[in-house]
This record gives C-alpha cells, sequence and structure tokens, in this order.
C-alpha cells in the first residue's frame, strides 16, 4: 500500500481537485490520501481569528472563503452528491462562523480555540474530496493521531497514535481519506494540530504505522530543488536525497516537506517521493536511506529569513563547566527552540540561533538566569542582533571533502558578504552561517553559482552611458549573448542602464533589443546619486559597473562601488590619469577584496596594451621605456592633412569621423595623450601625476583659451604654418607625428619628425603605436600597433574587460 499527502496548492483549485483524482483512481493497490486545506485557507482562518478578536469585521474576508469552497463543490462533486456535500460543508461553515462570532467576547484567546477555528480549513477540503475520488471511505484523523502538549505547541504521541492507527484499520479499503494537519489532544480529546505544514507529518506517521511501501508528497513543484525556486530561478531538481540531506534542508526552511515528517519514514525505512501533481512527467525527488550516487559535493542550500542571533560574551565564562547547560535550559524553560549554536573554542562568546520573535524573551531569561556573573561581571553581556538569516548548505558528500568551507567563505568574501557566525557539526553534512537579512537573496545566488556551476555563470551589469561606446557595447552583448551562454556558460544579463537623462534598473534584466524606449517611458531621472542608491540597493551578485561615461561625478562613484565588491570596468579615464592616491587607492581595494578595476581601453582603445604591460610585470620584467602614438585623432589629422587639407579642416573631418573627443581641443591641446602616457607610466610601476609631464606643444596655448566657437573660428590662422611644415617634410621624405615618451618614469609629449626607417613612420588614420622597451625587451622593443580609436573596438575593448570579471570566480 502506500501513502499519497496532496499540498494545499493541489487540492486548492478546481484543475487541481480533477487532477488528483485522476491520479488517485489511477493507483492500483490499498491507498490512503491525505489532504491539506485548501491553498491560503489556513492562513485565511488565522487572521480573520485576530480580527475578530480585536472586534474587526471579518464577514467579506468569510464570505469570500465560503464562495471559494462553493464554487469549488459546484464544479468537482458528482450531481448526485451535490446537494448533501452543499448542506454538509455549509454546516461546517456555520458552525465555523458562530465560532468566530463568538471570538470578541472571549478575553484573552485560548490556544483550544485557535486550534478548533483553525481544523476547519483541514476538514472542510477533506469532506470534499471524499466525495469526489471514487470509492473514497472517510477517516477522521484526529480519532488516531493523538498529541501530547508542550507550551503552545502539540506534539504526536508516536506509540500512541501508531496503535491507534494500527486499530483504525485493520484492513484497508482502495481508497481512504483523510484530513492532515488536525489530531486530537491525548487526554482530553479537544482538537489540535501538527503545527503548520504538518499535514505531511500526518501522512508519514500512517505511512510509518501502515508500513507502507512509499510515502508521496504531492505538490506545486517538480520536487526538492537545489535552492528556494521562489529566490533562485536557477535553482533544479534534485533527483535523490539521502533521509539526512533532505533533513537538514527541510530543517532550514526548504518548505517542501515539513521538518518532522522524514523520522517516521526514516524509521521504518519508508521512502519519500516528492512528486508534482501538476506535471506528472517530472521524475520528482526520491529520498531513501541509500547512499546517493551523485559526486557532487553540495546537494542543495536551504535558509531561514527569520533569525536573531542572541550572545552572550564574557571572559569569566573560560573553563567554567556547565554554563551552555544553563543557556539552553533557561532556553527551554520558556520554551524557545534554537536552531543554529556557536561557541569559539576561547569559550568566551556563545551564541544562539532563534527567531525575532523570541529574540526578547531569549535575552531575558538568560540574562536573569546569569543575573549574579552579569552583576559581577565575570559575563559582559546578553545581546540580540535581529534581522538575521540563517543559510545551511547540506550534503552527505561534503564529509572529508577538504576545501568545500573555503570554497564558500572565500565566493561570500568576493562578494562583500559579511558572516556574522558558523557552525559545522562535526558530521559534516551541515554548513549553517548566519548574515544579515537584507543580503540573504545575494548570498543565495552567489553559493548556488559556487557549487552548482553546471548551469550558467551570471554577470550583472551597470552600464552607464549609452553614447557610442557604450550603445555598441550593448549591440555586441545582445549578439554575442547566446554563444557566451553556450559555449563558455556565461550570461551577461544587463540591470541597469543610464544616460545623462534617465536610470532604468531591472534585477531580472532589461530587454536589449528596445532599450532606449524603455529608458525613455520606465526610467527615472539620472543623477550619480540616484545611479549608486539604485546599485548599492539591487545589492545584487556578480555585479559590475560599467562606465561609458567622461564624468567626473560618475567617476566618483567608484571607491563606493568597490567598497562594496563590485567591480568597475571604466572606458572613462578620469580616475587612472587623475589624482595618482586615489588610483592607487582604489587598485587596492580591488586587489583586496578580489574584485576588479579595469580601464584597458584607456589607452589605445581595444588594443591589448595595460595587460600586457601588467603581464610583462607580473612576470619579473621591468619596463624601462616607452614611446607611443597614443591619439588617434592627431595621427589622422597628421596624415590627413595635404595640399588639399589644411589642418582646420583635418580636424573637422576627424570630428565628424567621430576620433576626436567632443571638443577637439582635449586631443589638439594634448590633454588626452597626457592621460594616456600618465596611466601607462603608473601601469608600468612608476608615481606621476599629469603635471609632471613635460609638454612641447605645436598649437599655440591662445586657441585653448576661449570658447569652443572661438576656436573653430581662428584655427584656421595656423593653417599656412602647418603646410610650410608639411611641404618641408615632404621634400625631406619625413612624416611628423605626436609622440608620447616615458623614460624611467621621466614623461614628455610632443611634435616629433620620423623617417621612412622609423617604426613609427608607417602608421595609418588614426592607429595607435606604443613600443615596449623592458628588460627582457632590450634590442628589440615590444610593439603593439593597430586601430587606437573607434566605437567599435573601443567596446569591445570592454566588453573584454568584462569577460576577465567572469573569469576571475
Ligand atoms: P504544499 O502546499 O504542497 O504543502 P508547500 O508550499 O508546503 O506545498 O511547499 C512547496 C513550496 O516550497 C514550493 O512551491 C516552493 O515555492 C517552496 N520551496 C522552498 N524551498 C524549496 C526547495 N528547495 N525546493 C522546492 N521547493 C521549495
Ligand atoms: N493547512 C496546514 C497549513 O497550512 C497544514 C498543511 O498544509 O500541511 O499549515
Ligand atoms: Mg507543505
Amino acid at each position: 500500500m502506500k501513502v499519497m499527502k496532496f499540498g494545499g496548492t493541489s487540492v486548492g483549485s478546481i484543475e487541481g481537485i480533477l487532477q488528483v483524482k485522476r491520479i488517485v483512481e489511477s493507483v492500483n493497490e490499498p491507498v490512503v490520501v491525505v489532504v491539506s486545506a485548501t491553498n491560503t485557507t489556513t492562513d485565511t482562518l488565522i487572521s480573520m481569528t485576530e480580527d475578530a478578536h480585536q472586534g474587526k469585521d471579518i464577514q467579506a474576508v468569510f464570505e469570500a472563503l465560503r464562495k471559494r469552497h462553493m464554487d469549488i463543490i459546484q464544479a468537482v462533486v458528482p450531481q448526485s452528491k451535490l446537494i448533501s456535500t452543499q448542506t454538509e460543508i455549509q454546516a461546517l461553515l456555520d458552525e465555523l462562523w458562530t465560532l468566530y462570532q463568538n471570538l470578541s467576547e472571549e478575553k484573552n484567546l485560548s490556544q483550544q480555540t485557535k486550534d478548533l477555528i483553525v481544523s476547519y480549513g483541514e476538514r472542510i477540503s477533506s469532506r470534499i474530496l471524499c466525495q469526489v475520488i471514487d470509492k473514497a471511505v472517510y477517516a477522521y484523523a484526529p480519532d488516531f493521531i493523538k498529541t501530547i502538549g508542550s507550551f503552545d505547541k502539540h506534539s504526536p504521541d508516536i506509540d500512541l497514535s501508531t496503535k491507534l492507527i494500527k486499530k483504525h484499520f485493520p484492513k484497508l479499503p482502495a481508497v481512504t481519506l483523510c484530513p492532515g494537519f488536525i489530531a486530537s489532544d491525548k487526554d482530553t480529546g479537544l482538537i489540535t494540530n501538527l503545527g503548520r505544514g504538518g499535514s505531511d507529518y500526518t501522512a508519514s506517521l500512517i505511512a510509518a504505522a501502515l508500513q507502507a511501501d512509499v510515502l508521496e508528497i504531492w505538490t506545486d513543484v517538480d520536487g526538492f530543488m537545489t535552492a528556494d525556486p521562489r529566490v533562485i530561478s536557477k535553482s533544479y531538481v534534485i533527483e535523490k536525497l539521502s533521509y539526512v540531506e533532505a533533513m537538514e534542508l527541510c530543517n532550514f526552511g526548504a518548505k517542501v516537506i515539513y521538518p518532522p515528517t522524514i523520522y517516521p519514514a526514516y524509521h521504518q525505512n519508508i521512502p519519500i517521493y516528492i512528486k508534482n501533481t501538476f506535471n506528472l512527467h517530472a521524475q520528482g525527488t526520491y529520498i531513501s536511506r541509500d547512499k546517493t550516487m551523485s559526486t557532487e559535493p553540495v546537494k542543495g542550500i536551504s535558509s531561514i529569513n527569520d533569525t536573531a542571533l542572541v550572545t552572550m560574551v564574557g571572559l569569566g565564562m573560560v573553563g567554567v563547566i556547565g554554563i551552555s547547560k544553563r543557556v539552553f535550559g533557561a532556553l527551554a524553560n520558556v520554551g524557545i527552540s534554537t536552531f543554529f549554536i556557536s561557541q569559539a573554542a576561547s569559550e568566551n562568546t556563545i551564541s544562539v540561533g532563534v527567531t525575532n520573535d523570541e529574540a526578547d524573551l531569549a535575552v531575558k531569561v538568560i540574562s536573569e538566569e546569569f543575573e549574579h556573573e552579569l552583576a559581577v561581571g565575570e559575563i559582559n553581556s546578553v545581546c540580540a542582533e535581529k534581522n538575521l538569516a540563517t543559510i545551511a548548505v547540506v550534503g552527505d558528500n561534503m564529509k572529508r571533502i577538504p576545501g568545500i568551507s573555503g570554497k564558500l567563505f572565500g565566493a561570500l568574501g568576493r562578494s562583500g558578504i559579511n558572516v556574522i557566525a558558523i557552525a559545522q557539526g562535526g558530521s559534516e553534512t551541515n554548513i549553517s552561517f548566519v548574515i544579515e537579512s537584507a543580503v540573504l537573496r545575494k548570498t543565495l545566488n552567489v553559493l548556488h553559482e559556487v557549487f552548482f556551476l553546471s548551469e550558467f555563470q551570471e554577470l550583472n551589469i551597470f552600464l552607464i552611458g549609452i553614447g557610442t561606446v557604450g550603445g555598441g557595447l550593448l549591440d555586441q552583448i545582445m549578439l554575442q549573448q547566446p554563444k557566451l551562454q553556450k559555449q563558455n556558460n556565461i550570461k551577461i544579463k544587463v540591470v541597469g542602464v543610464a544616460d545623462e537623462f534617465k536610470v532604468l534598473f531591472n534585477r531580472d534584466g532589461i530587454t536589449l533589443r528596445n532599450y532606449r524606449e524603455l529608458l525613455a517611458t520606465e526610467g527615472v531621472d539620472s543623477t550619480p546619486e540616484v545611479i549608486l542608491k539604485g546599485v548599492l540597493e539591487m545589492n545584487i551578485f556578480n555585479a559590475v559597473f560599467v562606465d561609458c561615461t567622461a564624468s567626473r561625478k560618475i567617476a566618483g562613484l567608484y571607491k563606493e562601488l568597490l567598497l562594496h565588491n563590485i567591480s568597475v570596468v571604466a572606458a572613462n579615464k578620469i580616475t587612472a590619469s587623475g589624482d595618482y592616491d586615489t588610483y592607487i587607492e582604489l587598485k587596492d581595494i580591488a586587489r583586496k577584496r578580489g574584485i576588479k578595476f579595469l580601464f584597458e581601453t584607456n589607452v589605445g582603445a581595444g588594443l591589448p596594451v595595460i595587460n600586457t604591460m601588467n603581464n610583462l610585470v607580473n612576470s619579473g620584467d621591468k619596463i624601462l621605456k616607452l614611446e607611443a602614438v597614443l591619439s588617434g585623432t592627431l595621427n589622422f589629422i597628421f596624415n590627413t592633412i595635404s595640399a588639399d587639407i589644411p589642418l582646420s579642416k583635418a580636424i573637422v573631418m576627424a570630428k565628424e569621423a567621430r576620433y576626436s573627443e567632443p571638443d577637439p581641443r582635449i586631443d589638439l591641446s594634448g590633454m588626452d595623450v597626457i592621460r594616456k602616457l600618465v596611466i601607462l607610466t603608473r601601469e608600468a610601476g612608476y608615481k606621476v601625476e599629469q603635471e609632471d609631464v613635460k609638454k612641447n606643444l605645436f598649437v599655440p596655448q591662445k586657441y585653448f583659451e576661449g570658447t569652443l566657437d572661438d576656436f573653430w573660428n581662428s584655427i584656421h590662422e595656423l593653417d599656412a604654418e602647418f603646410e610650410l611644415t608639411r611641404k618641408r617634410l615632404e621634400a625631406d621624405n619625413k612624416r611628423c607625428r605626436f609622440v608620447a615618451t616615458m623614460e624611467n618614469g621621466e614623461c614628455s609629449v610632443g611634435l616629433q619628425e620620423v623617417d621612412m626607417h622609423h617604426p613609427f613612420y608607417e602608421l595609418e588614420g588614426s592607429n595607435n603605436i606604443i613600443m615596449i622597451k623592458t628588460e627582457r625587451y632590450y634590442d628589440y622593443p615590444m610593439i603593439i600597433k593597430g586601430y587606437g580609436a573607434g566605437a567599435s573596438v573601443t567596446a569591445a575593448g570592454v566588453f573584454a574587460d568584462i569577460m576577465s570579471v567572469a573569469n576571475i570566480r
């Protein structure tokens, strides 16, 4: 025989009940069917109890409950039994209504009254199901599930209940229908229950007593999943679990099964199947005594959001015998159960996890117990930290495998998640730890990714600036996305986008196809403060902040972001070329936190310059000298000037081709080159500021002093002089280049005339060239050359930086 339990969602709708009928009627062996109250009914009964007791009007809610059940009856009960069923359920509802009516007169709401009211959920649902399923024989659970009271809770008297179940079912009919959850007090016979979610327990007690072949728990998910599917969308079904693993997981909040359910089945070695009422094809989860075959060390992750940590600190506790006994005794005396215990080997602190509700009482009773020690200072304090969450990482195979906790806490550290307390039992099947509630979702995501990488890794991008580079980047991400996910198991999700007017956040990912429309219609006003707040509040794991602006204010956010363990990828040059101490500070923060601060595109657009230099330096080489043409714009201008195209026209052309900065004076003044040279010099290991760079400029200072319009109106004045120089160089077979040089940390920029043997002579269009002379590349310096400007190569460089953030995980 078998026992099948159907949960609230399974019996909570017309469709669900008809499905339950089909499932049960296709079984070919005797079966005991245990049902919950219909979906949400138990919650409603409880909240109506409180409201009615406070004198609030519950009529509308009650009527909705009545109608819901009557509608179900109308749709699922066969015509022949319809009227009798309606009459029967109406009678139960009338009784319930009378109970509510009398509530406002009760001064103190007794547990007994609450238990009686809440029992109507299962009493009603089971009576309906009994009329729907063919040949079902009714069994009233309180007749054989007996409880004993302890504090406000009831627990079953297992021996007595087992005896009564056996007696109640000397011979099993084909189908027995029985309400879950409800029971009766062993002594008084008054109605009680097995606690919230307790229908599972009813089913398990019956299965154990009757030595069932299997206990099936039918619910609304495909099985026990690697994590709560409502929080982790990537969670997936675990095919097999041992009793111990299942117990560890559900004990820590995985709702699928009510925790005490496992024990009776385990004790009688009855396998448990978790199945989905609404998806018969899903294989489900099989829980049994077998050690599972899987080699995965971690099987699942579960969590309890409602956690407070009560901590007792005192040097006077060290070495004293019996302290823990008194702590737990004090808690037990008032019925507080603890689900987490951590004590340092030094013995001067003990922390216990309780629910937020019970925290104050826990502090009170422990303080009373240790009144004397607190008074004389042997114990310094007893206090509660609330609004925390406890997470358990579970798996039989974690046993004797080194490195699991390293991996776990390493990942949390890199993601900026602070661990408040840790506990691992000697059985090594469960590592539990406490964090702040606010980071629960992020923590679950990080852990899920670390231990269940088989699916894919997610990178969450905030992109600020959607001009030519940022916009190009989004296009490239959209194109590459399917391939990255398939070949590299990486999923790039853009969770924030901003331009200078609007900013839009969406933790599920912004649709890239029409992000500009979405930004315009759904975005909020964009300021650096709003952006920072939005990013930090989303508190999402594997976050990368991508700055494709030229804004000083956005650059000013990096420190705060890095301090929150968010990697930064900047196309913006302001920070890396700005104040040296800030640059070093940011690099330090990133290094210490195991995240990235990258700005490869600051020099040479997509050319791998900074990364190459870092590799040289890291492998013990020393960079002695750099010579480079770093301005695509200036190079374009020098290559474009001809007898027909004077300097002023070449500048306009550079702007139109989008090589130059929006304000071309930044290029002509050498400022852009100086910034780049400063960045290269720093990455080569030297300390330098922009003011330290010697400038030999070719456009006199006065052209930079007025407005941009003044500049455009007067720049032609230089055309004649440039034409003279051009002619002279042409005659000598030379070319003009704006060269940045660093030698042993000394930097300069200026025009240089190069002959045809010089590597810089042949440098077409807007290309860049960087010559790196090192101790190893001494006689023949390393040369990196190619497109040094342009939106698509720069976007590709930013993309490459983003990908290297993925690779550190
Ligand atoms: P029922 O009403 O059938 O008893 P429950 O609501 O008690 O169902 O339990 C099933 C729910 O548990 C699922 O709908 C799911 O949202 C939640 N849940 C939490 N953690 C997990 C997990 N690790 N695996 C599967 N479901 C989980
Ligand atoms: N109806 C009860 C509850 O909601 C028992 C159960 O569904 O298992 O807690
Ligand atoms: Mg349940």
